[in-house]
């Protein structure tokens, strides 16, 4: 399948675009704006593939991407551009509604005149995906609970009203003009190629440079963590098989609290790597509490039991394997994060 991916220079996308052309034989064509999320040295592993192809664009500019369909008539298309941090989209709110809300609406109504004019079969194959988050829902308090596919929408920052928004004008396009959509809502991500401005790669960059390692509030927020491979496995299975117009929830059912994530990566960085600063014993000596952030949601959790049931998927890395394997990773890797923390990866072409 050819499938358009927006975002693919992030953090998710660009893992499925690897996973797909490593391990399946789709042909994947990038729209990206590369904003500073976005990072072409996350596709260098597959650069050279005859399956893949990188194209510069903004998905607020309609003539631009009205063209780009044409031009690469894609079988599919996975959307996940987005702003994508609530720290951002608290501080300067804008580029969140114009990205997330309008660039959606750009991308239905392009892909919504797009469909029209596909023969009979390519309209059969054809599918809109909508990559979402779990933040859409607001936040959970007792310990039971879970988000499944009918939880209300009650979002708390502007990044998760934004979403929010962009999956409504998904579902309201296959309601009223039939566009074949599909929704994904999935947790809290780590793994490789993470932008280090989000906790886990933020923890792992902080400890090595001995800086503070900052925690919101007391800690004690608690996500449902997934490595992002087993995320972009379920995506690229949701676009194959799911059934159109459906939301399907994903989690990795490894909910932990923010500080405890923190102690375990900071307990793997004391065995892996001898702090070079002397005045500390241990990572976890780094550990500084700072005030909360406004609106911080407590608890998110996913029921994921109906992808489970009607797509077979299931997370293959637990929280701990998954954890230990990102640490090293970013110790492997230090080339890819000091070309963010130098701005060289902004220099870089395909
Ligand atoms: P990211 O911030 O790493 O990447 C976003 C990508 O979108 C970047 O490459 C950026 O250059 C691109 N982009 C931004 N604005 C654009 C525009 N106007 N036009 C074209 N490209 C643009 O984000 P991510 O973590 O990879 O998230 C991808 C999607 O998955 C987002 O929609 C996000 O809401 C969703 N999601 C993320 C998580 C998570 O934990 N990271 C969890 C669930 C859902």
């Amino acid at each position: 399948m050819k499938i358009l991916i927006t975002g693919g220079a992030g953090f998710i996308g660009s893992a499925v675009s690897r996973y797909a052309i490593e391990n399946l034989k789709h042909e994947i064509v990038i729209l990206d704006k590369l904003t500073y999320a976005g990072n072409l040295n996350s596709l260098l592993p597959i650069k050279d593939s005859q399956r893949f192809s990188f194209i510069q664009a903004d998905i607020c500019d309609h003539n631009q991407l009205n063209n780009i369909f044409r031009d690469v008539m894609p079988e599919s298309v996975m959307h996940l551009a987005a702003e994508s941090h609530v720290d951002r989209s608290i501080n300067a709110p804008n580029d969140f509604i114009q990205t997330n809300i309008i660039g959606t609406y750009n991308l239905l109504e392009i892909s919504r005149s797009y469909f029209s004019e596909l023969d009979d079969k390519k309209k059969k194959n054809f599918r809109f995906h909508h990559i979402s988050t779990d933040e859409v829902f607001g936040d959970l308090h007792d310990t039971g609970d879970l988000f499944t596919e009918e939880s209300s929408y009650m979002p708390s920052s502007p990044y998760s009203a934004s979403k929010a928004s962009s999956d409504h004008l998904v579902r309201a396009w296959h309601r009223t003009f039939n566009l074949p959509t599909l929704v994904t809502n999935c947790s809290n991500n780590y793994g490789p190629y993470q932008f280090p401005e989000k906790l886990i790669p933020l923890t792992i960059l902080n400890a090595l440079s001995g800086k503070d390692i900052t925690v919101y509030g007391d800690g004690s927020q608690i996500r449902d963590w997934l490595y992002v491979e087993d995320h972009a496995i379920a995506l690229l299975e949701v676009i194959a098989n799911g059934a159109i117009g459906e939301t399907y929830n994903i989690g990795g059912d490894s909910e932990k609290r923010n500080i405890d994530v923190v102690f375990q990566i900071c307990n793997i960085l004391d065995k892996l790597v001898t702090p070079k600063d002397k005045n500390f014993k241990s990572f976890s000596d780094l550990i500084k509490f700072v005030p909360d952030r406004p609106g911080h949601d407590f608890r998110y959790a996913i029921d994921s039991s109906k992808l489970k049931k009607e797509l077979s998927w299931n997370a293959s890395e637990s929280f701990d394997s998954g954890i230990l394997k990102t640490v090293q990773w970013y110790l492997d890797n230090k080339n890819w994060w000091l070309g963010i923390l130098d701005g060289s990866y902004k220099e870089v072409s395909l």
